[in-house]
């Protein structure tokens, strides 16, 4: 192990000197019809935010507007560790950004906590490890125009923003978030999108991501879905977010009555671990829920944060007490510093044979390997098909581990 190449920049003390274009001009009295305080908000304003109304925590654009970004504010409303001290002179892949409402889930006390490990930096983020890089997806190499990632042939990865209202600190696309000054692509690059799009017809199908698109302004989340709805063959529109977990205050009713105007969209939410489901995630996703937005969760399986299978299976039964279907678990990108956040591939296994046949088929995910190097998804499951016998049956094992046959004849 070697360290990585230290304080190119001191990128967690810099704050981000250009707000999202979503941010300009805003008005901070518009309504934004968000009317929900969990017990955390609500001791967290009283505490750290005296003078700040509901009505302001509640708009999306506050949250943004005053989102620690530097340990100098986080020192403020977490006891800081060693581990979480040291990293502050080091240079890290990513800057540190948490939304007041989400700082409010973290235990200011315990280093461990799960929440808090995913979202403050340790020291252990700037050791580079055995087999990881900067981009293990190959997402680059996939990459047509500048914001569309095509590797399967029928779908394509559309990257809209290099913004996150919170920065992960597992990120897969650590090396391309939160890198640019301005932090949206440009309706330029978007318009190039389009026509790469519009002219490849095989493509039925187009992930929007990031970054964050649900950072964007709602105008131009229009603008992108009318425009991707113009293209006879796109079939549907995927949009790939942490929005409804970090920023629940985003999920506007304005916001929903633009996207279903283009249906079929779907959502793929970022969940980690059951204590991110608030009473505010919970009003976010019924919200999307009603506005006809089928949802999944992918899931990054995470060490010592959702690795243990009771929690995985906790999270998974809340998710669908909220509409949201257990869709992808990930095995952890091996993305530099990432190794603390890694388990063995038999953690996941053991996760998927801890759900299946011990809950509803509903709450048991996909556990998928992104294969380094541009690969793509690789599902993995225990070893229920044992294998053939001399008489053409096949044998399975059941989650009880007992063997049957089946006459697999034709
Ligand atoms: S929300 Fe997604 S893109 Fe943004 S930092 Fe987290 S994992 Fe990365």
């Amino acid at each position: 192990m070697e360290l990585l190449i230290k304080n190119q920049q001191n990128s967690n003390e810099v704050e981000l000197n250009e707000e999202p274009p979503s941010l300009i001009n805003f008005d901070l009295a518009q309504n934004v019809n968000f009317n929900v305080l969990g017990e955390k908000s609500k001791k967290f304003i009283a505490k750290f935010f005296p003078d700040v109304t509901a009505k302001q925590w509640n708009n999306w654009h506050w949250q943004i507007r005053n989102s620690f970004t530097s340990f100098s504010d986080l020192s403020k409303v977490i006891n800081l560790s060693k581990s979480e001290m040291e990293v502050v002179e080091k240079h890290t892949n990513l800057p540190v950004r948490i939304t007041p409402y989400f700082a409010s889930l973290i235990d200011p006390n315990d280093p461990l906590q799960a929440i808090r490990r995913t979202m403050v930096p340790t020291i252990d983020e700037t050791i580079l490890s055995k087999g990881e890089q900067p981009d293990p997806l190959g997402e680059h190499e996939d990459t047509t125009v500048n914001c569309i990632v095509h590797r399967y042939p029928d779908r394509v990865l559309f990257l809209v923003t290099d913004f996150c209202s919170a920065y992960c600190r597992y990120c897969t696309r650590s090396h391309s978030v939160a890198k640019a000054k301005s932090h949206h692509a440009y309706k330029s690059e978007w318009d190039k999108a389009f026509a790469y799009i519009a002219q490849n017809k095989q493509i039925r199908d187009v992930l929007i991501s990031g970054g964050d698109p649900l950072t964007l302004a709602d105008y131009q989340i229009e603008y992108i879905l009318s425009s991707l709805k113009q293209i006879e063959h796109v079939e549907y529109i995927r949009i790939g977010t942490k929005v409804p977990v970090v920023l629940p205050q985003r999920i506007t009713p304005q916001l929903m009555n633009i996207i279903k105007k283009y249906h079929p969209v779907l959502m793929s939410v970022h969940f980690t671990h059951p204590d991110e489901i608030t009473e505010e995630t919970k009003f976010a996703c019924n919200r999307i829920a009603n506005a006809g937005i089928p949802m999944g969760s992918q899931t990054v399986l995470l060490k010592g944060i959702n690795d243990d299978p009771d929690i995985y299976k906790k999270l998974a039964h809340e998710l669908l007490k909220i509409r949201v279907r257990p869709y992808y678990l990930y095995q952890c990108d091996p993305v530099p510093g990432s190794a603390h956040f890694r388990t063995s591939v038999e953690a996941g296994l053991n996760i998927i044979r801890h759900l299946r046949g011990h809950t509803s088929g509903y709450a048991n995910p996909q556990y998928v390997i992104d294969a380094p190097g541009g690969g793509g998804k690789i599902p993995l499951l225990p070893d229920y098909y044992v294998g053939k016998d001399e008489e053409g049956n096949v044998i399975l094992k059941n989650y009880e581990n007992k063997y049957f046959k089946y006459p697999d004849y034709v």
